[in-house]
């Protein structure tokens, strides 16, 4: 068996590297002890290592699954370039190019061979691979196999063919999404066997984050940039045309900028994406189509023009500021609009009802990210499951308190509620059963029977709503996205209820409605 020993020679040989990152050490020596491994670690991590170190000291050839044609490139010239031969195969090229590749593997002449799913599972592939001694298979934005996550595509479900075909070949699965859907759906759906799972911490503390309201928001970026003289960034914005409008708009203003969108012919897109690397361009305006795979460690901020769709999606972007460490700033707008905007959106360009109401539940939350009243950082992190002991200092709200009521009583009411209805309600359903609504879905249950029916009634629908989000937002209570959108139950919620611990919720203008709504269903 190859030693780490070997590994950590073949990094500092091939890579340049002193030493490995703490999680990488263990890692590359479970992929060597031939284990299967999931990795979530946030952008910038240094994923890649895990499996290309691994693959250039094991016999034989490692093949990567990777979903972006455009970053596979990129990845295999930087591996050429470092010494370590390596491919890819994928329908940008013709018959014979990949004939030609192919050659050179059953030649034993390549460490790592880039695929696409597409590829992988067309036909004849898998009988080439059995033709091939492979050593490792990486799934590399493994997040993609889940319909939960944000990116899902369906070709990555029949990835489940590796460990049927392969039993014996270790798999590698990484992922910078790291919510506890996603990673169940990975393991169960490759077939991994106990594998071991590492999670790196999503806390990137450098980053400063800031939500304004979303009017003028012209003149609050020239004024956000006026304090932050030339440093590069990214304007995230919609649409293909507003990032093209709002370039032009900051060049005749006299900065120094471009745009980016994948409308764009490759040509035009590698010079935005190269002029903004090496610093002969500011300010990229860009579609999300920016950024997948783009090593520039001293972006000092990046903007939101419009609210993201998603707070896996938002994550992903703001993370891609600062990744050498230093202090950088990230900044959203936020208007009603934008949520309307997007909610039509999105009901016009699902095909799948589940996967609709699914988006729109994302969308929800991040609209609560947005007008949240608690330290930002704490409620990124709650949602990709981590709790944070103290607020973090680096974000607007924590710079500029709201105050807060003792929300205890409240709480203990809500989470009461979702004990006694067996952690089977929904948000508005637990709404409902709070304020003493008389609903078939109510009545049909039994829920009027609990004890806690009623017991919110002198709280309207709409401040339920916002009380029910803070909770969430502080790990109160978490959502079961694959069971009905359900509200569960956590660690914290049982110390509320049974500990006596205290809940300071955050105060806001209270809204008046009289009686339970009585709702036809
Ligand atoms: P990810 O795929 O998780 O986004 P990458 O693999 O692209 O991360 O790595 C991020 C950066 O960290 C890259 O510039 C990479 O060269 C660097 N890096 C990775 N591992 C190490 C290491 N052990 N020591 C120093 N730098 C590293
Ligand atoms: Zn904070």
């Amino acid at each position: 068996m190859v030693t780490i020993r070997e590994a950590r020679e073949a990094l500092k040989l091939y890579f340049g590297y002193e030493q490995f990152r703490p999680m990488q050490e263990q890692i590359i020596s479970d992929v060597l002890q031939r284990k299967d491994v999931v990795v979530l670690m946030p952008t910038g991590g240094g994923k890649s290592v895990c499996f290309q170190v691994p693959a250039v000291v094991m016999p034989g050839i490692s093949i990567v699954v990777s979903p972006l044609i455009a970053l596979m490139k990129d990845q295999v010239e930087a591996l050429i370039v470092n010494g370590i031969p390596a491919a890819y195969i994928n329908s940008s090229q013709n018959a014979e190019q990949q004939y030609e590749i192919e050659n050179e593997c059953l030649a034993g002449r390549l460490k790592l061979l880039y695929v696409s799913p597409e590829k992988l599972l067309s036909s004849g592939f898998i009988s080439f691979l059995k033709r091939l001694n492979v050593s490792l298979f990486a799934i590399d934005e493994a997040h993609c196999i889940s319909a939960w996550g944000h990116d899902f595509r369906p070709e990555y479900t029949q990835l489940k063919a590796l460990k049927q075909q392969f039993p014996s070949v270790p798999v590698i699965a990484l992922t910078a999404t790291a919510d506890k859907l996603t990673q169940k759906d990975i393991q169960e759906q490759l077939y991994l066997k106990n594998p071991s799972v590492f999670t790196a911490s999503f806390d990137r503390p450098n980053i400063n984050l800031m939500v304004k309201p979303g009017k003028d928001r012209f003149n609050k970026i020239t004024e956000f940039l006026e304090r932050r003289h030339k440093q590069p960034g990214i304007i995230y914005c919609l649409s293909r045309k507003a990032t093209e409008s709002l370039a032009n708009k900051l060049k005749s203003s006299g900065y120094s900028a471009t745009y980016y969108h994948a409308g764009m012919s490759a040509n035009q897109r590698a010079k935005s994406q190269d002029d903004f690397l090496k610093d002969n361009v500011q300010i990229v305006c860009a579609t999300i189509a920016f950024g997948m795979g783009i090593d520039k460690s001293n972006v000092r901020w990046v903007i939101h023009y419009n609210l993201p769709k998603n707070i896996e999606g938002y994550y992903q972007e703001i993370g891609r500021a600062g990744r050498d460490g230093a202090k950088s700033d990230a900044l959203l707008f936020y208007s009603f609009a934008d949520v309307m905007n997007m909610r039509n959106m999105l009901q016009e360009n699902q095909s799948r009802e589940e996967q609709t109401e699914l988006q729109l539940v994302k969308l929800e939350r991040m609209q609560q990210f947005a007008e949240a009243a608690a330290c930002r950082r704490r409620i990124l992190l709650q949602y990709f499951g981590e709790t944070m002991r103290k607020d973090c200092g680096n974000c607007d709200i924590c710079r500029n308190p709201p105050t807060r009521f003792d929300g205890t009583l409240l709480a203990q009411k809500a989470l009461s509620a979702i004990a006694r209805t067996n952690e089977r309600v929904n948000l508005s359903l637990l709404v409902d059963v709070l304020r003493g609504a008389r609903t078939s879905q109510v009545m049909q249950a039994g829920y009027d029977r609990v004890k806690t029916y009623g017991a919110g009634r002198d709280v309207s629908t709409l401040d339920w709503n916002r009380y029910l989000h803070q909770l969430l937002n502080e790990g109160f209570v978490e959502m079961a996205y694959d069971q009905g959108y359900t509200l569960k139950l956590t660690e914290h919620s049982r110390q509320v209820l049974f500990e006596g611990r205290k809940v300071q919720l955050v105060k806001f203008e209270e809204t008046k409605q009289e009686e339970p709504t009585v709702k036809a269903r």
